[in-house]
């Protein structure tokens, strides 16, 4: 009886244990497709980087602007929020119907309130997380 009983828990902790092994392998993936997704992002980051700053200077040799100018410019869209915190959260996340006016939260195809097609047009508007 106790054989029976030792073979009984021996397979449920066997069980158990192959349970956790597959558990610990979809962990590891999940784990794995956040560093590739980190590394990407940080990819896009690098290459916007570079995108801005080449504009940046084509800008200046066209405009006569300067790094003050540019400086400034980055403050008062900072304070666009109403905080100097380096970040934009004015408009985060809503829009305006085109039709009545009225606010949206983003993600919306049609206006709630008149069922007009809601378009977002802002070429600088972020999810703001
Ligand atoms: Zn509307």
């Amino acid at each position: 009886m106790s054989d029976l009983v030792s073979l009984a828990v021996g397979i449920a902790a066997h069980r158990r244990i192959n349970t956790l092994k597959s558990d610990m392998r979809a962990q590891k993936l999940s784990v794995d497709e956040s560093e590739l997704s980190a590394v990407s992002m940080r990819q896009d980051i690098e290459k916007l980087y570079m995108l801005v700053e080449a504009l940046w200077c084509i800008v200046k040799e066209t405009s006569g602007l300067g790094d003050e100018e540019l400086i400034e410019l980055v403050k008062q869209i900072d304070m666009q929020d109403g905080k100097l915190d380096g970040r934009n959260s004015a408009n985060a996340g809503i829009l305006r119907c085109s039709n009545c006016g009225r606010t949206i939260l983003k993600g919306q195809s049609k206006c709630i309130y008149c069922g007009g097609e809601v378009k977002d047009e802002s070429l600088f508007r972020h999810n703001g997380k």
